[in-house]
C-alpha cells in the first residue's frame, strides 16, 4: 500500500494544522496501518537551525539530528514513531539541491526552472520518505496558507504527485477556519470557500474539509460548507478548541474522520482501537491539584520556543496525578534581591537550553538561589552549563567561572570547546541527534532510568571541560552520566541528601517524552516537586 494524504491550510496561519494531522496519524495507526509524516515549509532557510525562537518557536531535533519544525514535535508524541531528516524540507533547502545539481551539471545543459525541476525535487523528497520508512500511508503536512506566493510550488508538486501515483491514492484535506462573529451571533463560511476557490484554481479540490473554530459549527453550516465547497457533507469535519490537545484524536474519530479517510482512500475497513488512548485522556482529567514550577530562560515570552520543555513537563503530570502549572520568568528579571520573591511559590525550577550571552547571569542567580534553598532544579543543555558554572563560582570560588561561549577568553572556562572544535564558525557545528550515555550507579539519573546505558538528543557546541572534572567531583558534583567513553560529561547531579533533585543533563530528554511514554527524568523532577 503507498497512500499520500496532503493538509494544506486557508484562510489563516496558526490554525493547528500539525495537529489536526498529528490526531489523523495516531487514528490511522491504531488502525494498524504504518504512518509516517513530513512537514513541508515554503520558507527560505535551508533548516529551522538558525532561526531566532521568537520568530519560529523551538527547533525540534529528531534522533539522527535533523533540525526541524516544531510541529515534527507534535507528529512524535501523537504518532509515537521517530522521525528522521526526510521528515522536514523547506524552500531554502530544495534551492541549495537544486542549484547544487545545476552547479554539478547534473541537468546536462537544460534550462533550470521551477517546473519541473524544483517541483521534481520535492515530489521526490515525498516519495523518498515513504520508501525510506516503507510506510502505508504519508502524511505530508504544508506549512503556510493557501494564496502564499512561496508556497505555490510545493501545492504544483503535490497536484503532480496525486497524478502521477493515482488519484485514489491521495487525499486533499484542508484546514480553515471558520470564524464566529458574536455580534450577530453567527458563524461564517465565506472565508473558506474562498480558500478552497484559491486552491481549486491551482488545480487541487480538497476532498476533506476541516473547520477549525472555537465553538463547535453547527450542522447548517457545515452542510453550507460541504455545498459550496463540493465535498460529501461528512467530509466537513468540525475541530473545536479543546482544553486537551490529546483529545483532538478522540474528537475527530467521533466525527468518523478516520472512518471517511479510509473509504476515500480505499483502505481496507478495520476498527480503531482507541481504548489506550481513552485511558491517557482520562488520567489527565483526573488530576487534581497543582504544582507551580518557574521556567526560566530567556524566549519566554513566546511560549513555542519551549514547546517540548511544556509537553515533557505535562506528560510527566499525568504520572504524577497533579497539573503542572508554569510560572513563566525572564531570567534577566532574577537577581540575588529578587529571587526570593520570584521563587516563594515555585516548587522547582527548571532551566532549558538556549544560546547567547543574554540573560545568562540571571540564570546563575535562579541555579544559587535552587542550589542554596535545597529547591528542586532541572538544567537542560544550556542549563546544566549554568549548574556547572554556579557551581564552580559558589561552591570552588572560582568567581570569574563561565562559557567559553560567554567569555572567550575566559581565565576559567569550566564549560569549553572541546580540542579539534577550536576556530570553528556557526552553522553545522553541533553535537546533535542521538548519542549514548553511559549511567553511574546508585544516582538520581540512575533510579530515573533504572538503566546502565540511555540514548538521548542532543543540540549544543560547548562541553563540560574536563580539566574541572576532578576538583568539581571533590567538592560534591557527581558525574552520573558520561559518554561510554567517559571522555565527555553528560550528566551532573547534587547528592539526594542535600536536594531531592538538583541535576544538569547535556543533552535533551524533553525531544523523547511522549504522553503515553513520559520521560524518565521529568517524571522524577516533577514527581519532587510534588512532593
Ligand atoms: N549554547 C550552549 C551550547 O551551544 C547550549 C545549547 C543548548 O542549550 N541547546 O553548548
Amino acid at each position: 500500500m503507498r497512500k499520500f494524504i496532503f493538509v494544506t491550510g486557508g484562510v489563516v496561519s496558526g490554525l493547528g494544522k500539525g495537529i489536526t494531522a498529528a490526531s489523523l496519524g495516531r487514528l490511522l495507526k491504531n488502525r494498524g496501518l504504518k504512518i509516517t509524516s513530513q512537514k513541508l515549509d515554503p520558507y527560505m532557510n535551508v533548516d529551522p537551525g538558525t532561526m531566532s525562537p521568537y520568530q519560529h518557536g523551538e527547533v525540534f531535533v529528531t534522533e539522527d539530528g535533523a533540525e526541524t519544525d516544531l510541529d515534527l514535535g507534535h507528529y512524535e508524541r501523537f504518532i509515537d514513531e521517530n522521525l528522521t531528516k526526510y521528515s522536514n524540507l523547506t524552500s531554502g533547502r530544495v534551492y541549495w539541491n537544486v542549484l547544487n545539481k545545476e552547479r554539478n551539471g547534473e541537468y546536462l545543459g537544460q534550462t533550470v526552472q521551477i517546473i519541473p525541476h524544483v517541483t521534481n525535487e520535492i515530489k521526490e523528497f515525498i516519495l523518498k520518505n515513504q520508501n525510506e520508512t516503507g510506510a502505508d500511508v504519508s502524511i505530508v503536512e504544508i506549512g503556510g496558507t493557501t494564496g502564499d506566493i512561496e508556497s505555490q510550488p510545493f501545492l504544483e508538486a503535490i497536484r503532480q504527485l496525486a497524478l502521477e501515483v493515482g488519484r485514489r491514492n491521495c487525499l486533499f484535506i484542508h484546514v480553515c477556519l471558520v470564524p464566529y462573529i458574536t455580534g450577530s451571533d453567527e458563524f461564517k463560511s465565506k472565508p473558506t470557500q474562498h480558500s478552497v476557490r484559491e486552491l481549486q484554481g491551482l488545480g487541487i479540490h480538497p476532498d476533506i474539509i476541516v473547520a477549525r473554530s472555537d465553538k463547535e459549527i453547527p450542522k447548517d453550516i457545515r452542510e453550507k460548507i460541504s455545498l459550496f465547497c463540493n465535498v460529501s457533507p461528512d467530509c466537513v469535519i468540525s475541530n473545536t478548541t479543546l482544553p486537551c490537545l490529546y483529545e483532538v484524536p478522540i474528537m475527530l474519530h467521533e466525527q468518523k474522520m478516520d472512518d471517511v479517510v479510509c473509504r476515500e482512500l480505499g483502505i481496507e475497513d478495520t476498527k480503531v482501537r482507541l481504548a489506550q488512548w481513552e485511558k491517557l485522556v482520562s488520567y489527565i482529567y483526573a488530576r487534581k491539584g497543582e504544582v507551580q514550577i518557574a521556567l526560566v530562560g530567556k524566549y519566554v515570552k513566546l511560549h513555542d520556543s519551549y514547546l517540548s520543555i511544556v509537553e515533557a513537563l505535562n506528560h510527566a503530570s499525568f504520572v504524577a496525578g497533579k497539573n503542572v502549572k508554569i510560572k513563566w520568568i525572564d531570567s534577566d528579571t532574577v537577581t540575588p534581591e529578587s529571587a526570593p520573591k520570584i521563587f516563594e511559590d515555585c516548587a522547582g525550577i527548571i532551566l532549558p537550553g538556549g544560546f547567547g550571552m543574554r540573560g545568562i547571569e540571571g540564570m546563575i542567580n535562579a541555579c544559587q538561589y535552587a542550589r542554596e534553598n535545597h529547591l528542586p532544579y532541572f538544567g537542560i543543555c544550556l542549563g546544566m552549563q549554568i549548574l556547572v558554572i554556579e557551581f564552580a563560582r559558589n561552591v570552588l570560588g572560582l568567581k570569574d567561572a563561565n562559557s567559553r561561549e560567554f567569555n572567550e577568553e575566559g581565565k576559567h572556562c569550566v564549560i569549553d570547546l572541546m580540542e579539534g572544535q577550536k576556530g570553528v564558525k556557526k552553522g553545522g557545528t553541533m553535537r546533535l541527534g542521538k548519542y549514548p550515555c553511559k549511567v553511574k550507579k546508585s544516582t538520581l539519573m540512575h533510579k530515573a532510568y533504572a538503566s546502565d546505558l540511555i540514548e538521548e538528543r542532543h543540540r549544543h557546541r560547548y562541553e563540560f571541560s574536563n580539566e574541572y572534572r576532578k576538583q568539581m567531583e571533590q567538592a560534591g558534583l557527581v558525574i552520573s552520566g558520561t559518554s561510554p567513553d567517559e571522555l565527555l560529561v553528560e550528566a551532573v547531579e547534587l547528592s539526594e541528601k542535600e536536594n531531592p533533585f538538583f541535576m544538569g543533563v547535556q543533552f535533551h530528554p524533553e525531544f523523547k517524552s511522549r504522553p503515553n511514554k513520559p520521560q524518565p527524568l521529568f517524571v522524577e523532577f516533577v514527581k519532587s516537586c510534588c512532593k
